[in-house]
């Protein structure tokens, strides 16, 4: 079995054709008349303009106009005055021939792309390797690799899948993708994600690995690749596959639409995520909004706090993907089982119990006040619409500590208050639940923690773990005060934690109230659809039957037969 990043969702099962990069050497020499090689050179600008402009209006109808624009991208960067004159005057003043002055040139574009930090502009690197190559191809008079007539249920199996090579793909015969670079952003991983091709990436010598014309299965949801599969693996993924289809087919009717309960009630299905790059994947896979950000994996991996600016850019650029819709951002939830070394938070007897989140940002101002403004400015200079969430809140004060920062830095700033609301993690935020929605702008309950605190049952333990239950009803009662409670102060209550997208849970959730339902953005369609199949009064009759029990077990066992029927 070969691993890789799972970058297009589903299973392909085919045959293997391995596409090898095509040799595009040349002979180094000196041109005699430079005039004459400069025209060789633009004529073959002329060629790829127009192959290009083919491919992508090729690509406007096999995928959509928003991914044809990439393609484009590839004539707008040629077209740049300074870099084909650029080639030029290699040719005129060196005496190059026009294969080593676009190479030069094109090499010192990628390597500038290389060195910017922002994964998205390094993308543009191997956007300038497709322009080479492809440029390269036409001087020398090579043939590109024909995608066009690949046979049917091929599994593609190439180095790198460059856009243009994705652009004639004749998707139909394609089962599934496998490169050995790329990651979930790469242009190629855009792509077979919009022309729904399963494909895992990054796939360590997949083409040396995977011989031509030998049966592979490739899960592009989980990032599997099987050789040559046994009769009981090929038995195992072609009954996965065809439930992935039916599932499929049943959640299409959800895109695009609104999240509605079967009778008609209003609900917003929105997105967990962890940096600006999986707000793509939550406007891809059809969220609402961002019900949660957790920007404490902008402050890991690295050595010292992420500086305003930083921060400033990430916000922005999430609230910027997720144009016009709500993005909830919660301050930095470091501490429990969130650790950042640089940090150096003293090792605690219960650091679930102990500095973290919230308590650790009011010690620290100096850094909490770079996130806050960064938060402030990041909501002013969009659409408006970015709340800021605090997590592990238990007091009133603490939290009036926070709003007023947040007002005493807008106020620094010049610039309008942020909406300011609280996760209800903690059971003494349950408690005095009241209290706080005279102050929070909003609630968002965060089931992970609050099942282990109200449980107390560390939410990492195996051995506590039958405790550690969201069905139990001390846990189904806080969540039903909760919301309870904050619908009755008139403030939007949503869920964050991962019971918003269980569907066992779902209709009692819509019983209690629960307005914003936010999820990993592969189970937006799948919430949206378990919304759908109750009504209000449907629910009720669940809730009224569950809350009555006296186990976990006992609610589990009745939600499942309610679901099943
Ligand atoms: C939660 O506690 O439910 C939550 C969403 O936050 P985290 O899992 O990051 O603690
Ligand atoms: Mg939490």
């Amino acid at each position: 079995m070969l691993k890789g990043i799972a970058a297009s969702e589903g299973i392909g099962i085919g045959k293997v054709i391995v596409i090898r990069d095509q040799d595009v050497t040349y002979e180094q020499k000196t041109v005699a008349n430079p005039e004459e090689e400069v025209k060789r050179l633009h004529d073959a600008v002329d060629e790829f303009m127009v192959k290009t402009e083919r491919l992508a209006e090729d690509m406007e109808k096999s995928v959509n106009p928003k991914e044809a624009q990439i393609i484009r991208g590839h004539m707008e960067m040629l077209e740049d005055p300074f870099m084909v004159s650029q080639m030029d005057d290699m040719i005129k003043d060196e005496g190059m021939c026009a294969e080593a002055a676009a190479e030069t040139v094109l090499n010192m574009f990628k390597a500038m792309f290389e060195g910017v930090e922002d994964e998205l502009i390094q993308q543009r690197a191997t956007d300038i390797e497709d322009i080479k190559s492809r440029l390269l191809k036409i001087l020398l008079g090579i043939a590109e690799a024909d995608l066009k007539t690949l046979p049917p249920e091929t599994v593609l199996v190439v180095g790198d899948l460059t856009p243009s090579m994705t652009a004639e793909l004749n998707k139909d015969n394609v089962a599934a993708i496998v490169t050995e670079s790329g990651g979930m952003t790469s242009h190629s991983a855009i792509l077979s994600r919009a022309l729904e091709i399963p494909a895992v990436l990054s796939v360590l010598n997949a083409t040396a690995t995977l011989r031509d014309g030998a049966t592979v299965i490739v899960d592009g949801s989980n990032g599997v690749v099987i050789n040559d599969p046994t009769v009981d693996e090929a038995e195992e993924y072609k009954k996965k596959q065809a439930e992935y289809f039916a599932e499929k087919e049943r959640l299409r009717a959800y895109i695009g639409k609104e999240s509605l309960t079967a009778d008609g009630i209003k609900k917003d299905v929105f997105c967990n995520i962890g940096n600006p790059k999986d707000g793509i994947k939550a406007k891809e896979k059809d969220g609402e909004g961002v019900g949660l950000f957790r920007t404490e994996f902008l402050f890991m991996d690295r050595d010292s706090v992420p500086n305003e600016e930083e921060q400033y850019e990430a916000y922005k650029k999430v609230c910027d993907t997720l144009a016009n819709k709500t993005v909830i951002i919660r301050t930095l939830d470091v501490g429990g089982d969130k650790e950042i070394p640089y940090m150096n938070l003293p090792k605690e007897e219960n650091p679930f119990l102990g500095y973290r989140a919230v308590r650790y940002c009011l010690q620290n101002k100096d850094q909490f006040s770079l996130q806050l403004r960064a938060l402030i400015r990041a909501n002013a200079d969009t659409s408006g619409n970015l709340w800021i969430m605090v997590p592990m809140i238990t007091t009133v004060s603490e939290f009036k500590e926070v709003k007023a920062f947040v007002e005493e830095l807008a106020a620094e700033l010049d610039m309008p208050v942020p909406k300011v609301g609280t996760m209800v993690e903690t059971p003494a935020a349950f408690m005095i639940a009241d209290k706080l929605a005279k102050y929070c702008d909003f609630f968002s309950i965060g089931t992970n923690d609050l099942t282990q605190y109200i449980m107390a049952a560390d939410r990492g333990n195996s051995k506590v773990a039958y405790l550690y239950n969201t069905y139990d009803p001390a846990v189904l009662r806080a969540i039903r005060q909760i919301i309870e409670t904050g619908v009755e102060g008139g403030i939007p209550v949503g869920m964050c934690g991962e019971a918003a997208a269980d569907p066992l849970l779902i209709p009692l959730l819509i019983s209690f109230g629960l307005t914003e339902f936010s999820v990993s953005p592969t189970s937006v369609l799948k919430t949206r659809a378990e919304i759908a199949r109750w009504s209000k009064a449907e629910a009720d009759h669940i809730a009224e039957t569950v809350m009555a029990l006296e186990t976990a077990e006992e609610a589990y066992e009745q939600l499942k037969s309610f679901v099943r029927g």
